[in-house]
């Protein structure tokens, strides 16, 4: 392994100039069954470098009780640039000889089941980028959950972070919030048939053409150790 965390000085200073606001690294070797691809391709990615990019503030505060076009756009918009910047990271990396596999930001294998090649929110609290809220997104200290992420797999030989040992404490913010009643006081309890349930509901109404809201996500907004 890399000691001297040279590598991951430079791979964190090439994406802080792309506007990436969040750089963790997970280590993935314990769970690669649950990443949907070979495993012939997966055998040596025991490492996942995870971006996070801040949402916008201003749009989020447009929500009151359904996702807005703005938002819906601003979504995509993240999604767009955090596959771009995996994309120049990834090439970075094989530049230097390693392997690297940009994943996807946002695309869902099953819509029914809302799972996707892997879990970005999962990798980022392996990397230490945060908690598991009540809200059931990952909370940043700085960001609480208003940022996105994506993952590149990689096999390069990065000192991984670890889980943070943190949790929302006292603040309830999202629980009175939610339209669909889906956060509650346990982060496990969190209903998620209720919330797809709403998702589904504000699609079909037309606000936005995709399975979001936002609503929790504006409600979140970390530094929750000052409250
Ligand atoms: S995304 Fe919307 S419906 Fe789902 S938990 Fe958050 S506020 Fe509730
Ligand atoms: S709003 Fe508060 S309770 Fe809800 S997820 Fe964020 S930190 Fe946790």
């Amino acid at each position: 392994m890399n000691k001297n965390f040279k590598l991951e000085q430079e791979l964190e200073e090439f994406v802080k100039d792309l506007c990436v606001d969040l750089f963790g690294i997970a280590d993935i070797s314990k769970i690669k069954d649950e990443i949907k691809i070979s495993a012939k391709v997966m055998k040596d990615l025991n490492r996942a470098i995870v971006l996070g990019m801040r949402v916008s503030s201003v749009i989020l505060e447009e929500i009151e009780t359904h996702p807005t076009r703005l938002y819906f756009h601003h979504y995509r918009t993240l999604n767009a640039g955090l596959d771009q910047t995996a994309l120049k990271l990834s090439n970075l990396l094989q530049k230097k000889g390693y392997q690297a596999v940009p994943m996807p930001a946002s695309q869902i294998l099953d819509w029914q089941k809302q799972s996707a090649h892997l879990s970005h929110k999962k990798l980022g609290y392996l990397a230490g980028l945060g908690w598991i809220g009540r809200n059931n997104l990952l909370v940043n200290e700085v960001l609480g959950s208003q940022f996105r992420l994506v993952s590149i797999l990689t096999n390069a030989p990065l000192n991984a972070g670890a889980p943070l040992k943190k949790d929302c404490g006292k603040c309830v913010r999202c629980i009175a919030v939610c339209p669909a009643k889906a956060i509650k006081n346990d982060p496990a309890d969190f209903d998620h048939q209720a919330c797809f349930a709403k998702l589904k509901e504000f699609q079909q109404q037309k606000f936005v053409d995709q399975y979001i809201c936002g609503i929790c996500v504006k409600t979140c907004k970390g530094r929750v150790s000052d409250l």
